[in-house]
């Protein structure tokens, strides 16, 4: 068994995407072990998201997840990890395919709805950070 970070970012909170993304996630047979509604401050992100920290979009990014509350949830199941990168989809939502939560719910690159953990030692790192 395998544990993963999701979060819903702020845009999915926001539209109201969060019982379909839950529903996904069980329909594949995964288990939510942990779910908790916060509102990020910007050094957690910035931590988070710090190998992006030279790349041109990175100051966008911290200020879109911090804009509103996210929902965190640690998601435990067989290659989770794979399974939930899988369900997300490719990070640009306008080249996400259809099926996929970023295909279908997603609205840009950076605007794409959940992030997912993508590798063991991300995970665990992951879910120390935020929970
Ligand atoms: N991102 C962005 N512009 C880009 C690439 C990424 O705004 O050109 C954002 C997007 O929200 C993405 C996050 O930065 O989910 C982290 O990027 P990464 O390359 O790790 O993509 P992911 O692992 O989320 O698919
Ligand atoms: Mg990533």
């Amino acid at each position: 068994m395998e544990r993963t970070l999701i979060i819903i970012k702020p845009d999915g909170v926001a539209r109201c995407l969060t019982g379909k993304i839950v529903q996904r996630i069980e329909d594949k047979g995964l288990t939510i072990t942990k779910m908790v509604k916060t509102t990020l401050e910007t050094p957690k992100v910035e931590a988070h998201y710090a190998h992006l920290k030279d790349r041109p979009f990175f100051s966008d990014l911290v200020a879109y997840m911090t804009t509103g509350p996210v929902i965190l949830l640690e998601v435990t199941g067989e290659n989770v990890i794979q399974v939930m990168r899988n369900l997300a989809g490719p990070t640009d939502s306008c080249k996400a395919p259809a099926g996929t939560i970023r295909g279908d719910f997603g609205t840009s690159v950076t605007q794409n709805v959940i992030h997912a953990s993508d590798s063991v030692e991300a995970a665990e790192s992951e879910l120390q950070r935020f929970f």
